[in-house]
């Protein structure tokens, strides 16, 4: 019998942070590489981990071989004309794949899974985990999010940085940061990822752009040990971080305890302080702490570090998130953590994508 892509198995007992990436093609869907061969990307770019995520099939999953050193994480990329998102940690086939994994390059929503909020929620009480992708990348035919009736409560990742290397994601990729930051204002807690959606090393002829790279941006994910379940674990618990180079730690100390980044440390009043770190930072520039979307802290790179210390009074009524944005010397992002978060749990009240101002203006569903 074949291998497939088990989440239990454990290619490092260890816990700490791990980098990867969540959004890669094989040669299943439009990718160039192998499934053996993109392991072997990823050795290159020293990844621990990478979810493989073809269009519309889970084929490849049982042609990754056995390799010890570098984690895979079984994804799919359901990909419709409303929109593409990654579903993450399906061991195998599962009934809602059936009109989803059809082979074609994009596919249509029917039957009891006939809108994109249904299909969500399917995964969703089957334990994985959902992630739109490329959120506001303008194409043709569309990339970009379009179903606006898409209910939130059953989003757990956005893609807030795609491939770098498309020009069009210089404007797309900020825009999808502007959006998370709108959800997190409104009371969501959905975890921000990047994903290189890596298909190829070299551009095709008469393109003109970069290389793309696996790993770039890469995602860092706090996990108990190096399995597919402590990672996704480490998602759903919004420690995480997404970078173009730069490590980062963020942190916060109250009552002599340290919490760290997608922490939630509840309703308080007092003094809590912040600290965060910046180091290997490709690009001078600056570091600053954003607190519900302004910031209240900044210092500037230097060497490819910065260290940045903010207090924040905590009122016992305000609901506080707190995170850390590191940008280049042209503004360009450097990295962005998810949120430490303080006081009561905001609760949103909209609940579809197109309720917020940055979405898109795509058609209704
Ligand atoms: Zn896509
Ligand atoms: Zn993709």
């Amino acid at each position: 019998m074949s291998q497939s892509l088990s989440l239990l198995k454990v290619l490092n007992p260890q816990a700490g942070w791990y980098r990867g990436d969540f959004h890669a093609h094989t040669n299943y869907s439009d990718g160039v590489h192998t499934p053996a061969q993109l392991v072997e990307v990823a050795i290159a770019e020293g990844l621990d981990f990478f979810a493989v995520t073809d269009h519309n099939t889970i084929d490849s999953f049982s042609k990754f071989g056995d390799d010890p050193t570098t984690l895979i994480i079984p994804g799919l990329e359901v990909t419709l004309k409303e929109g593409h998102f990654n579903v993450f940690g399906m061991e195998g086939r599962l009934d809602w794949m059936e009109h989803i994994c059809t082979g074609k390059n994009i596919s249509e929503l029917t039957g009891i899974y006939g809108t994109t909020t249904a299909l969500m929620q399917g995964a969703s009480s089957q334990g994985l985990l959902n992630s739109i992708n490329h959120p506001l990348m303008p194409w043709e035919p569309p990339l970009e999010w379009r179903d606006r009736a898409t209910d939130l409560r059953y989003l757990d990742c956005l893609e807030i940085w795609n491939d770098p290397s498309w020009p069009e994601n210089d404007h797309a990729n900020p825009k999808a940061v502007a959006l998370w930051t709108d959800w997190l204002n409104a009371g969501y807690r959905i975890t921000a990822i990047g994903g290189s959606d890596y298909h190829q090393p070299a551009p095709e002829p008469g393109q003109d752009k970069p290389p793309e790279r696996l790993g770039l941006p890469s995602t860092y994910v706090y996990a108990e040990q190096l399995s597919g379940a402590a990672i996704l674990e480490g998602l759903r618990r919004r420690r995480a971080y997404v970078s173009m180079g730069a490590r980062v730690t963020f942190q916060a100390q109250a009552d002599g305890t340290t919490y760290e980044i997608g922490a939630d440390l509840g309703e308080r009043s007092g003094a809590i302080d912040f600290k965060a770190t910046v180091t290997d930072c490709p690009s001078s520039g600056r570091a600053q702490i954003v607190r519900n979307g302004q910031v209240v802290s900044e210092t500037p790179i230097e060497g490819g570090q910065a260290v940045l210390r903010w207090r924040n009074d905590a009122d016992p009524a305000r609901s506080d998130w707190c995170r850390l944005d590191v940008f280049g010397e042209e503004g360009q992002m450097m990295a962005i953590t998810n949120p430490i978060y303080v006081g009561p749990r905001r609760r949103p009240v909209s609940h579809s994508y197109g309720d917020f101002a940055s979405a898109p203006s795509g058609k209704q569903s």
